[in-house]
């Protein structure tokens, strides 16, 4: 790849990741009456989330979309993290470069497509 285009990715992974950040406070500031399970570190309620098999549904559609915010900007932060190794734009799980395409739509992907799918279908 060249740097150009790595520079390019890296700016839309910036962007996405501002962007995100902004959803994610004013998630927070929608929820002024926060209980104490809210205060958790966000990391740790994504685990939290991940390990309790059976949350109510109603803490579910609390947590879904800020759950969903929290991920994409894990994912984010990793792809920039292979940036900065010069791994980014190779699978993480089979090594074979992602497809430009792809890149352009999900800067952030960590797999190629055929990993993708394989990881999706379990
Ligand atoms: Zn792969």
């Amino acid at each position: 790849m060249k740097a150009s285009e790595r520079n390019g990715y890296k700016k839309s992974l910036l962007e996405e990741k501002e962007r995100l950040s902004a959803a994610l406070e004013y998630l927070h500031a929608e929820n002024p009456g926060a209980d104490e399970e809210q205060e958790l570190e966000l990391s740790s309620l994504q685990e939290h989330l991940a390990e309790a098999g059976s949350v109510t549904l109603e803490r579910e559609i609390d947590y879904s979309l800020e759950e969903v915010v929290n991920e994409r900007l894990a994912a984010i932060t990793k792809a920039l993290e292979r940036i900065e190794q010069g791994s980014f734009g190779l699978c993480v799980s089979c090594a074979a470069p992602v497809a430009a395409e792809r890149l352009a739509a999900l800067p952030w992907a960590s797999l190629c497509i055929d990993c993708k799918r394989r990881e999706e279908r379990g």
